[in-house]
């Protein structure tokens, strides 16, 4: 997800916690239960703010404001085409504050400033602009059909759209979602990360300042299994659009049934990351080592099996070794540091069980492997060898700085390995051999392909999974049509 030119950080303000209510039907207010959770530092495991604790009373009231704001007033009346003023002037006012808003994402979430500033935020802005570019050009089609009628489609609204999403990405999550949805006319209630509200509720100031009606947008801070749930649950809501576990999605699944909402998924992943022996070598060791490491291993498509051809297999590990040991890992706010802390608690302990798994399954840690320092949840860059297919590191999403790299010998094995998988959300193909590049990429049952790269994400390029990786797109049109129903309308022109 880096850009190609870093910029360096400077003047970055010290962020300042304005917002931590619930925002609903355009107020900022306290939770009903008068409740409040904390959310903290990673780096320092000190508490930042206290935030309302939303739960389902608190969504009953998001869902009247979007219903309301759907289905009356300004928003259904705004002609498309001041819609996408809306949300580009969203996307101008994140700009004029990036510093600041990398700023209190890194604090948040943990993740390098140097990060935020030049993948997250970039990348935020770039997905409102794309999406504000859309809301004018949506539009049905006139359809010839049997008989003397008139037959066209108009593509509305999918209504009010629940969207709850995960504390990797915390803004550029909220950019995939609200983007759009409000291109298309929906309203939102949305359900940030309990690890990480910060970023999401200074958007919604944003946009409220944008101009964009009361309840279009509503944000509910609060957990999962409350807030979250009575989002999946409630009657008012027409679409569920989730980022986030896997696990979690298949509770969504049976919790949304009673009341069919259309579901878009983007969910966890193995992906496997490819590397043949007439590759040009620098380029694939670059992005073996970013395509894992990037924002703590904490990526949906970290390349975290790394294949690499049995003649360079040595000196790529060699050489991949040697970047572990060179990272830089500290305070997330210091321009110069490349790894920051995981995100809370769970997830340290989650990664540190599953290095546990692979020392005792007979895989050989070569680098990390430990905690790194005595504060905060800083995990050393780890990096296993001898990992065989079926080792629980090699099987299950890890989410950390937790690399595995494994052997193959031809390209009829190694496809059929990178797919034995339940997931299928990305891959990677490293080769000069063009045919050998396509060939592979046709054979792979991924969402998406990078030959030759790692983490290319734009806007306009659609992202989603195969498999248990997720359902439907984001991004680009076909995350656009996610938000969008067709209505056929065929109109008699014989004379009554
Ligand atoms: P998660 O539980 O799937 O959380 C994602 C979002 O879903 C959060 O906002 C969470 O709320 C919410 N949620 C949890 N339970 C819910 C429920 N029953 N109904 C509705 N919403 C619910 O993920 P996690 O606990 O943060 O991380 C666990 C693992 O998920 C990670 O180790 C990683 O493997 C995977 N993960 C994948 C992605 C991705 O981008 N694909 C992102 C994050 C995590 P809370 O605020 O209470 O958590
Ligand atoms: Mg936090």
């Amino acid at each position: 997800m880096a850009t190609a030119v870093e910029a360096t950080p400077r003047n970055i303000p010290t962020p300042r916690i304005r917002q931590t209510q619930c925002f609903i039907g355009g107020q900022w207010v306290p939770a009903q239960s008068g409740k409040t959770f904390e959310t903290i530092n990673p780096a320092t495991e000190e508490v930042l703010a206290s935030v309302a604790e939303g739960d389902a009373a608190d969504v009953d009231l998001a869902v009247q404001a979007a219903r309301k704001a759907f289905e009356s007033g300004d928003w259904p009346k705004m002609d498309a085409r001041d819609r996408g003023r809306l949300i580009a002037r969203l996307a101008d006012l994140i700009e004029e504050e990036k510093e600041e808003l990398a700023a209190l994402e890194s604090l948040d979430n943990g993740k390098p400033i140097r990060d935020a500033l030049n993948a997250d935020l970039p990348l935020t802005i770039d997905c409102l602009r794309y999406y504000a570019g859309y809301a004018d050009k949506i539009h049905g089609q006139t359809i010839p059909i049997r008989g003397n009628y008139f037959c066209y489609t108009r593509k509305e609204p999918v209504g009010v759209v629940g969207q709850i999403i995960p504390w990797n990405f915390p803004m550029l999550m909220v950019a995939w979602k609200w983007g759009p949805a409000l291109a298309a006319g929906c309203t939102i209630v949305m359900k940030p990360a309990e690890q990480t509200p910060l970023t999401c509720l200074r958007m919604a100031r944003l946009a409220q300042k944008a101009g964009f009606p009361d309840g279009v947008i509503n944000v509910i801070p609060g957990f999962g299994p409350t807030a979250g749930a009575a989002i999946v649950r409630h009657p008012g809501i027409d679409k569920i659009a989730f980022t986030g576990s896997t696990e979690t999605a298949q509770i969504i699944m049976r919790e949304a049934a009673p009341t069919l909402k259309r579901i878009t998924f983007e969910l966890g992943g193995k992906s496997p990351n490819i590397v043949f022996s007439d590759a040009d070598f620098d380029a694939a060791i670059a992005g073996a080592h970013f395509g894992l490491y990037f924002n703590q291993g904490q990526c949906c498509c970290a390349g975290s099996r790394l294949f690499v051809e049995e003649s360079i297999y040595q000196p790529f590990v060699d050489r991949l070794v040697e970047l572990n040991r060179k990272r830089k890992l500290g305070d997330p706010l210091d321009p110069t540091t490349e790894q920051g802390p995981q995100v809370d608690q769970a997830q340290f302990d989650k990664i540190m069980h599953y290095i546990e798994l692979g020392r005792k399954e007979g895989a050989t840690c070569l680098t990390g492997g430990k905690r790194y320092g005595s504060r905060g949840y800083y995990i050393e860059p780890t990096l296993f060898v001898d990992v065989r297919d079926d080792m629980a590191i090699a099987r299950d999403e890890i989410f950390g700085p937790v690399m595995s790299v494994l052997k193959f010998r031809s390209l009829d094995e190694i496809a059929q390995r990178a797919n034995n998988t339940t997931y299928g959300l990305a891959a990677a193909v490293w080769t000069r051999d063009i045919a050998k590049a396509h060939a592979l990429a046709a054979k792979l049952r991924a969402g998406t392909v990078w030959i030759n790269c790692y983490d290319v994400f734009d806007a306009a390029a659609p992202f989603g999974g195969y498999k248990m990786s997720g359902q439907g797109r984001e991004l680009g049109e076909e995350g656009l049509k996610a938000y969008l129903e067709t209505k056929t309308v065929t109109v008699a022109l014989d004379r009554q």
